[in-house]
Order: C-alpha cells, then structure tokens, then sequence
C-alpha cells in the first residue's frame, strides 16, 4: 500500500488542518460541511477563527506540526489567500514542512504554477458523475501536468457507489484515498433520502460503504481512511502533541490527549476555601482566575469536604478546547 507523506504525517497526528473558505462552486449532497462554515470566509487552524495569519503559526507551534493540509471549501477559490499562507509556514518551519492542498477543481496550469514550491502535494476530488469516464476527464489532464511540475498528486474521494471506475485513473496518480462516507447534520437528509443508514452509534460511518471501495482498495496506491481511524488516532495524536505543549505543570493529560484539572469558582462559600488552597499550595500548581481558582484535580477530590463552594472537575480539549465532562465534586 503507498501511503503519501501527507497521510504518514496525518497518522502521527503532526498536520495542522488549514481550512481557507467554506465557499465552494460544487453542491456535493454528501458535502460534509458544517452549517456554521458553509458558504462563509472564516479561516480556521484546526478548530480555532483565525483573525491574523500569525495565529496560524502560533496554532501550529502549538501542535508541533510537521505539516498542514489544507481545505474548504474549495481552496482555489482564494489562491491568493493560499499561496500566502503556505509561504507564511514555509518561510517559518522551513521547505520541508509538508503541505497537500484539497481541490474539487483540476487546476489550470496558472493555478498549479502558482502552488510551485508552497504546495507538496495535491489531492482532487473529482464529482461523481464523472467517475465512470474519469481517464477522458480534465482531472487526469491536471494530473498529468501537476506531475511534470513536480507535484506529488492524488486523488481522494469519499466511499460511493461506482468508486471502480476510478482504477482507470491509477496509472496517472501517486496515491488514491478512499474516505469512508460520513454521516453529518448538513447531509443528513440527503443519506435518508438515498436510504443510507448508520452502521453503528459509536461513528458516522454509512453502512456498505465499505463494500464499494472493496474492489478498488486491492490496488497498492489505494488507501482506506476509516471514520473510526479520523476519530480516534488521528485526533487523539493531534491532541496529545497540543497537550504535550500548552498543558500547565497540574493539568493531568489523558491518553486521549485531553487535559484534567480542577475548578473551585469564588463566592461566599469558597473564598474563604480557595484562600486557605492558595497558602497551602506549591506556587505553579494552581492558577488565579478573577471568578475562579484552578488546581489539580485529585487535590480538590482528595479534600472535598473541607473546600466548601461550587468546584468540579473538567475534562477537556488542550489549549482551551471543547469541554468533554465536567464532574461536580
Ligand atoms: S467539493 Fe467538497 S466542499 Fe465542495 S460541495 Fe463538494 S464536498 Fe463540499
């Protein structure tokens, strides 16, 4: 099996996910965008609004990239704002950062040229419907050229009906990803419509989907990306490299990747608690907010019924991230 870079650095969790628009010229009904990025021009370094590009180094500093992949939307649609931000993370990590781009498109040559040096690799997704004719297409033309041009190319498409077609594309490419369909809010209906079901409640992915890529996944360049692998390793990997960097000395990271600490909010009951935690604490091993104090977690369990006041302790996303559990104590 040929893995592309792009995907070997993904497996270690080490690529910044780069999303440049959430505009796009194709109404794929299984297009997995959310509500809230669809059709706006909000950039995001993996789940965090970037305002000015410096916070995408600052993101990627904090995960210790190795590489950004980056998507939409359909990037082409602002070249500009993507050649811009490559040379930015070239320029700070050095050439060998990796960076594979996504596109719905087959970049013209203007297009490709301008990619030159910023971009490693590049990964079309060709439409359905094209699929069946896909070697008389303009994507195999992009991909011929990209090639010359010293592109590692690609193709990457989620698991549909037909994929077969699409070993007639092979000779032309380096690598062909298979994502495993997914179930999403946005194309929830359009699932049902097609009469397409959950194959269990633990993932998104769609029952059968399997099955259609079984054909083409016998191939040494085809490569299955399974929902359940974008859910746990990829994610987990991406998370302990953000904790490893970001946690403070009493967040407890979980093999997951995600920090534990403890909360004990100011207010009548616990002012007098957290002043008597401040005295007693190494200094470092907690921190002041102006509602609140935080400190580790087993601390503030160990002596729950001495603390008085509202305290809880929180599971989360390194870095300030999503709120997994908060447990009241
Ligand atoms: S090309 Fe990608 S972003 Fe555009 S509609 Fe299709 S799935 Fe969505």
């Amino acid at each position: 099996m040929t893995l592309s870079r792009g995907c070997i650095l993904c497996h270690q969790g080490a690529k910044l996910v780069l999303f440049v628009t959430g505009r796009c010229h194709r109404t794929c009904w299984y297009c997995p965008l959310s509500s809230e990025r669809k059709g706006t021009d909000t950039v995001y370094a993996n789940d965090r609004p970037v305002d000015i590009p410096s916070q995408i180094i600052e993101e990627a500093e904090n995960m210790s990239a190795l590489g950004t992949g980056v998507t939409g939307g359909e990037p082409l649609l602002c070249l500009d704002k993507v050649t811009a931000y490559c040379r930015l993370l070239k320029e700070h990590f050095g050439p060998e950062h990796q960076i594979h781009l996504y596109t719905g498109k087959a970049p013209t040559d203007e297009e490709l040229a301008a990619m030159q040096g910023l971009v490693d690799e590049i990964r079309l997704h060709p439409p359905q419907e094209c699929w069946e004719k896909i070697a008389e297409t303009d994507y195999i033309i992009s991909a011929q050229h990209a090639k010359a041009m010293g592109f590692d190319i690609g193709i990457e498409v989620p698991a549909l009906p037909g994929l077969e077609h699409l070993a007639a594309a092979l000779p032309y490419l380096d690598f062909l990803n298979i994502n495993e369909l997914e179930w999403g809010d946005t194309n929830a209906y359009a699932m049902r419509e097609r009469g397409y079901e959950l194959a269990d409640n633990l993932h998104n992915a769609i029952e059968g989907a399997k099955g259609w890529a079984e054909e083409l996944c016998r191939h040494e360049k085809v490569h299955w990306c399974s929902s359940a692998f974008k859910d746990s390793v990829q994610l987990r990997e991406r998370l302990k490299r953000i904790a490893e960097n970001t946690a403070r000395p009493f967040d407890e990271i979980t093999e997951d990747g995600t920090i534990v600490y403890g909360v004990l909010e100011f207010g009548e009951d616990g002012d007098a608690s957290a002043e008597i935690l401040k005295r007693e604490l190494e200094p470092g091993s907690f921190e002041v907010f102006s509602d609140r104090i935080e400190l580790p977690w087993w601390i503030l369990t160990e002596s729950s019924t001495d603390v008085k006041g509202n305290k809880y302790v929180i599971e989360r996303y390194p870095n300030g991230g999503m709120i997994v559990e908060l447990t009241p104590v």
